[in-house]
């Protein structure tokens, strides 16, 4: 037991539990020759039996540069590796004290050195620390034991192991000769792949240019059609109204237009202006002039069409003063187609003469007509100055004098729907003929 004596000069203290030991008798007989025996090294003293247990270093657990731990009040004297504490006596025998205290420190010094384990310990810390040691020693001889084990186990598997290694590493080389054959056609193919890849990245490339270009054209070529399109579509409207304008200017009777006859009521008309009198409605005469004007000026324009002349008669169509020239053997006399109302007896008769002279021009003309086209004849015949309605077979006078109003007023309307189917016939005949 470590236990301060008062009567002890030097005290070394515990270097676990830092309690002040009381060295024993035995420490008094320390010297060199002692120590250098001991300080000997470890290895020489190891078991060399294997069922003896080895000695294992214990790691240490204080820390170094942990000051050892002094009793009070004493002297503090510093020697190599040890703080100890001085009673005050020492000092009475300095070369005494100097020589055991340093062959005990060295002693001390030796044991920490080889054993790894501060020294000196107490008793208890003694106790404590082979209890420790004695437990870690039976861990590491059971983990010896399985280390043996393990070891013999491997060494019986040994030859047969190391065959199978072989194969198994000669089937591997195989293995991986075969392996690095097809890493190596794997890159050539790879290489080859990544050639290819560029050639197509190329082609497509240039397919890409050629694609903008194209679509650049096709957009252009669009842009035309839809203007083309558009003009085609122009053109065909007006196409289509000029065929209209065709089509309606192609029915248009260019007679019937402009000499429209009609009639109203007992009246024959020719663009609006009456032909004839009747006792109930006087009609002027400057009416009368004007329709047989217009009368005129369309049966020359007719014989013109047809490029007919009529014989000995000459129409001459001079508005309200139109008239009719005959040439014969005396020369040229002139029958007017109008009346101007006064000297009706002198007057009426050339005028009555101009207006048979009229009737046999269209009758000629009607003749004409029956001529080029065999199914075409007039509703009315005309001789001597005379119409005859063909179904009463009843005959009209174009004369005005000796004649009464109504029946001139009737044979001059017989007279214009003569001269209407002739306008038919003519219109007929100029649609039929080629442009
Ligand atoms: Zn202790």
């Amino acid at each position: 037991m470590a236990e301060a004596s008062q009567t002890t000069d030097v005290s070394f203290t515990c270097q676990r539990c830092s309690m002040p030991l009381k060295l024993d008798e035995s420490f008094r007989t320390v010297d060199a020759r002692l120590c250098t025996e001991i300080a000997a090294p470890v290895v020489l003293l190891k078991p060399s039996s294997q069922d003896e247990p080895l000695v294992l270093p214990e790691p240490s657990t204080d820390d170094d540069t942990v000051c050892r731990k002094l009793t009070a009040p004493l002297r503090v004297v510093e020697s190599e590796n040890y703080t100890v504490v001085v009673g005050d006596n020492v000092h009475k025998e300095p070369g005494k004290f100097s020589q055991h205290f340093e062959m005990t420190a060295r002693l001390f010094d030796v044991l920490t050195d080889q054993s790894e384990v501060e020294h000196p310990l107490c008793e208890e810390c003694t106790d404590t620390l082979i209890d420790h040691m004695e437990k870690e020693l039976s861990t590491a001889e059971s983990e010896v034991k399985d280390y043996k084990r393990y070891l013999s186990e491997r060494s019986d598997n040994d030859e047969e192991s190391i065959e199978d290694l072989r194969a198994d590493l000669a089937k591997l080389q195989a293995e991986e000769k075969e392996l690095i054959e097809t890493l190596h056609k794997v890159e050539s193919e790879r290489a080859a792949v990544f050639h290819k890849r560029d050639l197509l990245l190329q082609d497509k490339k240039r397919l890409e240019e050629d694609e903008k270009k194209h679509f650049k054209e096709y957009m252009d070529l669009k842009r035309q059609w839809i203007c083309a399109s558009d003009e085609k579509i122009s053109v065909e409207n007006q196409l289509a109204y000029a065929q209209a304008q065709l089509d309606l200017l192609a029915k248009t009777n260019v007679f019937n237009a402009t000499f429209h006859i009609w009639h109203d009521g007992h009246f024959g008309t020719i663009n609006g202006f009456r032909l004839g009198k009747l006792p109930d409605i006087p009609v002027d005469w400057k009416e009368i002039n004007i329709a047989w004007g217009q009368t005129v000026l369309l049966m020359n324009s007719l014989a013109k069409r047809l490029s007919f002349s009529f014989g000995k008669h000459r129409l001459v169509p001079f508005g309200d003063r139109s008239y009719i020239e005959v040439v014969s053997e005396k020369g040229t006399e002139k029958l007017p187609l109008y009346h101007t109302g006064g000297l009706r007896f002198i007057y009426d008769v050339k005028f009555d003469l101009g207006m048979v002279a009229f009737l046999e021009c269209l009758s000629q003309f009607k003749q004409e007509v029956e001529q080029r086209n065999k199914n075409f004849s007039l509703p009315y015949s005309m001789l001597d100055g005379k119409i005859r309605d063909n179904n009463s077979e009843k005959a009209f006078s174009i004369k005005y004098q000796l004649n009464t109003e109504e029946e001139w007023t009737k044979a001059l309307k017989f007279m214009l729907t003569n001269l209407k189917w002739a306008v038919a016939y003519c219109s007929a005949s100029s649609r039929d003929a080629p442009s």
